[in-house]
């Protein structure tokens, strides 16, 4: 089974139909029908590692000052409870909190989903990203999660390899600064080439400028271990930029 990293932007690509909605729809059609997802989403950035274990994971509409069509949308995939143990397994002896009544599914899940899986037939589990680790940390646990693609399990990370949001201009809706394209770039040259220094891209001078909060970026790293792992590199599946500081780059693993 394969493994992607979706760069989301905004919620509103949930509603519509553009060149990177398409590119989700187009993996989801790609790729064997799963028997499960682990989605790794930058809006469960929280301190610690947990994995959501509700057979019934609640559609989480976790924005506001967006449209009410928006808000009514439900994405009723199932969750896996087994499957939580079993990801728990993958990464021991690393702690993995399973939480059955807290999370749910939160945008960053099902405005991809939406599109790779409309049918909301594939179980979805979601993994939280542990706010108090370093990037190796996201790297490893990539690394470690690669095993059940052999379970049928599809990996996927949704965030934004660029995204700042105070930075956005509303005039340059479908352009990238100079050094978000630069970082963006940089970005796509290793996970194209040699993912397993993904890492690296922390220590870039842009950094801070490219994720005032890491929380987008860090997804990508779960994406790039399990490329390490599998001998794989990744390919870009759609490029671009959205209000210069956001940038849209999807990749895919084995796709
Ligand atoms: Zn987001």
């Amino acid at each position: 089974m394969p493994a992607a990293f979706i760069g989301h932007g905004s919620p509103m690509n949930a509603l519509e139909r553009n060149r990177y909605t398409e590119a989700w729809r187009a993996l989801g059609a790609a790729v064997p029908k799963p028997r499960a997802i682990v989605m790794v989403s930058a809006h469960w950035y929280v301190n610690a590692t947990a994995v959501t274990a509700m057979a019934r994971p609640r559609t989480i509409h976790d924005f506001q000052g967006f449209p009410q069509a928006l808000f009514d949308i439900d994405y009723p995939a199932p969750g896996l409870p087994e499957l939580a143990e079993e990801v728990a397994d993958a990464l021991s002896p690393d702690e993995v909190l399973a939480d059955a009544a807290h999370w749910g599914l939160d945008h960053g899940a099902w405005s991809v989903l939406a599109h790779a899986f409309p049918e909301a037939d594939v179980p979805v589990v979601q993994l939280s990203i542990h706010a108090g680790r370093a990037a190796d940390y996201h790297l490893r646990l990539g690394e470690r999660l690669a095993a059940l693609r052999e379970r049928g399990v599809l990996l996927m990370g949704s965030g934004n390899v660029v995204h700042n949001l105070r930075a956005m201009d509303a005039r340059l809706p479908d352009e990238g600064f100079d050094w978000a394209r630069a970082f963006n770039a940089q970005a796509i040259e290793v996970m194209t080439r040699r993912p397993m220094d993904a890492a690296q891209l922390l220590a870039h001078p842009d950094f801070a400028r490219v994720a005032p909060t890491p929380e987008h970026f860090l997804p990508l790293l779960y994406i790039a271990g399990f490329a390490a792992a599998t001998g794989q590199v990744g390919e870009v599946l759609v490029d671009g930029y959205a209000y210069g500081s956001l940038s849209m780059t999807s990749f895919g693993v084995g796709v």
